[in-house]
């Protein structure tokens, strides 16, 4: 899954091997990550991008359609207090990387998603 999200990035890699960090649209925080997945060939985004500073989300490409607030459509991101309704795994409301989500879903506490 890629996101939308329309941020600025720390660091200019330009390696599929290395993913570059991205800054908050909402809070200015530079050290913004989203879980990426070894594809063989090199790593591809499969979370979205996620402020641990303000809670802030990127929007997902296949996230359902959500009404969205001026900031949100602006940003790509969704605002930091809202409510996680992305397709991106999550546990009790709260994103998990791909590794984590695997050991939750095998033992039954990775969210559903309709
Ligand atoms: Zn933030």
């Amino acid at each position: 899954m890629s996101g939308i999200g329309r941020h600025k990035f720390k660091t200019n890699h330009s390696s599929i091997w290395e993913p570059d960090i991205a800054i908050c649209p909402y809070c200015g925080h530079d050290d913004c990550h989203a879980d990426f997945c070894d594809v063989g060939v090199g790593l591809v985004q499969c979370g979205p991008y996620h402020c641990e500073s303000c809670g802030a989300i990127e929007i997902g490409a296949y996230d359902k359609k959500l009404e969205l607030s001026i900031k949100e459509d602006e940003f790509g991101w969704y605002e930091p207090n809202r409510k996680y309704e992305g397709c991106a795994n999550t546990v009790g409301g709260v994103l998990v990387d791909h590794k984590h989500a695997k050991d939750m879903y095998n033992i039954g506490l990775l969210d559903k998603k309709d």
